[in-house]
C-alpha cells in the first residue's frame, strides 16, 4: 500500500521548501519567506514596547564559547563544528587524490575555531558580559540566528539549519521569571493572531545518554523550561514552537555577569522556531497563503 504523502512531500510538491538531497536542510521560497516576515513582525509588535537591544548573528560562533557553554557535554549528538584545511601543498595532493580516488578526505581537515551556532542566545552572554554589571534594571536583548542541530528527519518541523529568533533578559531572579511569565501569557495571544491553537506545557532539553536523563528530570521538577505546543506534523504529538527557559545563575556563572548590587544575575530566554511557526501556519491555513483568512493576512502583512 502507498503511504500516505506526507506534510514534507506536499511542502516539496508546491515549491514551498526545495530538496538538498539532505534531510533536515531545506531552500526556502519566496512564499515561505514571506509567512516568516510576517511572523517576525507580529513577534515584534508584541514586544517592541519593551525597548530591547537588537543583536542579530551569524551562523557561526565561537568554538571556545560554544564548549564552555557546555554543548559537547550535553548535546553531542546535535553538536556541528566547523573544521578547515590549514596544510600546505603535500596536504593539498593529498586531499586531491582521496577524492578522485573516492576516499575519505578528511585527514587533512582540522577544528577550526567556529562551531555551528545550536542555540541563538549562547554567543550573547560573554558579550553581554563584558559590557560589566547590569543596571539596576537589568538588560534586555532581541536576538536572531540561524541554529543547526544534528537530527536529520523527515518532519518538516525538524530541521537541521532553522531560524531561532528570541528575547533574552538578563537581571535579578524576580526580574527574569516576571520576564518569562510575561511572555508565556502572551505567547497564548499570539497563536491567536496567527489564527492556531496551542497550549503551553512543561519540557525538557534533549540531554544526551543515561546522565542526561538526571539532568532531563531536574530540570522538570524546577520548571525551567515550557514550550508552546501546536498541532503541526499531527494533533497527538504536537510541536514546539516557542520555548520559555528560565536558566537560574547557569550563564550567569558561567559568563560572571553581575547585578547592580554585584550578585551574580540570572538569566532567561523565550525562543521562536521561525520555521516552525511558519509550518504551523501552512498546515493549518493551506500551502496557498493568498487564500488565508483576511485577520491573518492583516496581521502578517498589514492591510493588502
Ligand atoms: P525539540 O524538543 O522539538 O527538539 P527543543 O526543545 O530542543 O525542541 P529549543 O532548544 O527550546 O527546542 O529551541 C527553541 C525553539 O527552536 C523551539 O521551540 C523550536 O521552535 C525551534 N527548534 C528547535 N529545534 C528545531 C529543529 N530541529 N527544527 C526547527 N525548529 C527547531
Ligand atoms: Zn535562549
Amino acid at each position: 500500500m502507498l503511504a500516505a504523502t506526507s506534510f514534507l512531500d506536499r511542502l516539496f510538491d508546491a515549491g514551498i521548501l526545495m530538496e538538498t538531497g539532505v534531510e533536515g536542510l531545506y531552500a526556502r521560497s519566496g512564499a515561505f519567506e514571506r509567512v516568516v516576515d510576517g511572523i517576525d513582525r507580529v513577534i515584534s509588535r508584541f514586544g517592541d514596547a519593551d525597548g530591547a537591544e537588537v543583536v542579530r548573528f551569524p551562523p557561526g560562533m565561537n568554538r571556545m564559547v560554544f564548549e564552555k557553554t557546555g554543548y559537547m557535554k550535553n548535546f553531542p549528538n546535535l553538536a556541528g563544528t566547523v573544521h578547515c584545511f590549514c596544510g600546505d601543498d603535500s596536504g593539498h595532493a593529498e586531499i586531491i587524490a582521496a577524492l578522485e580516488a573516492g576516499d575519505d578526505w578528511s585527514r587533512q581537515q582540522a577544528l577550526s575555531e567556529i562551531a555551528l551556532t545550536p542555540a541563538a542566545c549562547y554567543p550573547l552572554y560573554p558579550i553581554a558580559a563584558r559590557r560589566g554589571s547590569l543596571p539596576a534594571d537589568g538588560r534586555l536583548f532581541d536576538i536572531l540566528s540561524y541554529c543547526f542541530r544534528h537530527e536529520p528527519s523527515r518532519e518538516a518541523t525538524r530541521q537541521q539549519m532553522f531560524r531561532m529568533r528570541e528575547y533574552v533578559r538578563m537581571g535579578t531572579p524576580d526580574q527574569v521569571q516576571a520576564f518569562r511569565q510575561m511572555w508565556i501569557d502572551r505567547a497564548g495571544a499570539m497563536v491567536g493572531v496567527f489564527g492556531l491553537e496551542g497550549a503551553v506545557d512543561l519540557a525538557n532539553d534533549p540531554f544526551f545518554g543515561r546522565a542526561g536523563r538526571m539532568l532531563k528530570n531536574n530540570q522538570r521538577q524546577q520548571t525551567l523550561k515550557f514550550e508552546m505546543l501546536i498541532p503541526v506534523e499531527s494533533v497527538e504529538k504536537p510541536t514546539a514552537c516557542m520555548s520559555f527557559n528560565y536558566h537560574q545563575d547557569h550563564f550567569g556563572t558561567l559568563w560572571n555577569i553581575r547585578t547592580a548590587t554585584d550578585e551574580t544575575a540570572h538569566t532567561a530566554c523565550v525562543g521562536f522556531g521561525m520555521e516552525r511557526l511558519a509550518l504551523a501556519m501552512l498546515r493549518h491555513h493551506g500551502l496557498e497563503i493568498e487564500g488565508w483568512p483576511a485577520p491573518v493576512r492583516e496581521a502578517l502583512w498589514g492591510a493588502a
